[in-house]
């Protein structure tokens, strides 16, 4: 399998701040720990450094309006009317560089999208990417550009059929909005349910408008849904549509928010049921642009995208993380010696509600939205 990691030490330049959970530090930590364990060295792997998207890449989803306050924006002042574009203190703050940074993230998406299009990688995979709530005029859930809407608009532009499958705790929801009537696109978004977290959509009985009806799919999970309920609810939904859509390509947001100690959320999975999840979507894409996401324990992050990036390339870890992983984790206060860890969580997520609920929202997908789903006409 020939693959393309995309990264650069350039995202260290950028800040949310130091109170803002998303700490971009996590990337670098990824890279090295992909690195100490020998997997940007295997021979079928090629490194890509980032280079930055075009603005005109950015129009492509963006407003012109909006695309001009977030330039504004870059020398870190906050103005007048950037508060109607959700910008300011918060989740969305305004910090130097911040238009820089999106155009770095988008570029790695782009390059991503271009390597796997052309036949030259089968799977490449963009951690800093994945930023799926930010809205065509509107940044959103620390997200300013949505990458993973302008990577499938290119793809679309080639041609090319796209299947969307995002596995972040959160609803997918600016990937679900900007192809919502579109039966070109199809987008499956699997998160903890919108009654208990942000952005309070993603329920089941969103499936999509006009000709898209059918094709925005979402599978809403109970607060401490954990690793058997979830997986057995991505087999019975996610795998048929994929066969009946046929696509191309699969672009998928692989967020590590959904861990039982990610601490922004409440879902109740393990790194083990992530590395299931990962081995199924690598089944079933018959090309991937890989994208990152959430993820706000940063040891969690960096131990399960090396993982991810091990299955895309066909390696099996050791569960011991490499020494010079470790000195570099530790100045970061990261502390833990092994890859996967244990498995055996406090059973609150046995309960049966949970279950019940989620074989619901199952029978009800597959009542709505599997006859609508067909492949290319
Ligand atoms: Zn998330």
């Amino acid at each position: 399998m020939k693959t393309a990691f995309v990264y650069t030490d350039a995202y260290l330049d950028y800040d949310y701040g130091p109170t803002h959970p998303l700490k971009i530090i996590r990337l670098k930590l990824t890279y090295e720990l992909i690195r100490a364990y020998g997997l940007l060295s295997l021979p079928s792997v090629q490194t890509i450094i980032t280079r930055k998207a075009e603005e005109d890449d950015l129009a492509t989803f963006h407003s012109k309006e909006y695309l001009s306050i977030l330039k504004q924006a870059n020398d870190g002042h906050l103005r007048g009317d950037a508060y109607s574009y959700g910008l300011g203190p918060g989740d969305n703050p305004i910090f130097p560089g911040l238009f820089d940074w999106s155009l770095s993230v988008t570029g790695a998406t782009l390059q991503a999208v271009d390597t796997v299009a052309s036949g030259e990688r089968e799977i490449a995979f963009n951690i800093a990417g994945g930023l799926h709530h930010a809205m065509r005029s509107r940044a959103s859930g620390f997200c300013y550009i949505n990458d993973p809407v302008i990577g499938i608009l290119k793809l679309l532009r080639m041609g090319k059929r796209v299947a969307y499958i995002d596995i972040d705790a959160h609803h997918g929801d600016g990937v679900q909005a900007a192809f919502y009537q579109t039966n070109q696109v199809l987008t499956i978004s699997l998160h903890e349910s919108g009654h208990s977290l942000f952005p309070g959509t993603g329920f089941e009985y969103e499936i999509g408008e006009g000709e898209g009806e059918g094709y925005s799919v979402n599978l809403p999970f109970q607060p401490y849904t954990d690793d058997e309920v979830y997986l057995w609810a991505f087999e019975e939904i996610v795998p048929p549509l994929i066969h009946r859509f046929q696509p191309d390509i699969v672009v998928s947001q692989l967020g590590v928010d959904s861990f039982y100690d990610d601490p922004l959320t409440n879902l109740y999975l393990t790194i083990h049921g992530y590395e299931k999840i990962i081995r199924r979507i690598k089944e079933l894409s018959p090309r991937w642009v890989a994208l990152g996401g959430g993820g706000y324990d940063v040891s969690n992050v960096a131990r399960a995208w090396t993982l991810a990036w091990a299955v895309m390339n066909g390696f099996e870890l050791n569960d011991q993380l490499p020494e010079t992983y470790l000195k570099k984790a530790a100045e970061s206060g990261i502390h833990g010696k092994e890859l996967r860890g244990d498995s055996k969580l406090h059973p609150r997520s046995q309960r049966k509600d949970i279950r019940t609920e989620t074989e619901r929202i199952v029978s009800y997908l597959k009542k709505t939205v599997f006859a609508k789903v067909s492949g290319r006409g």
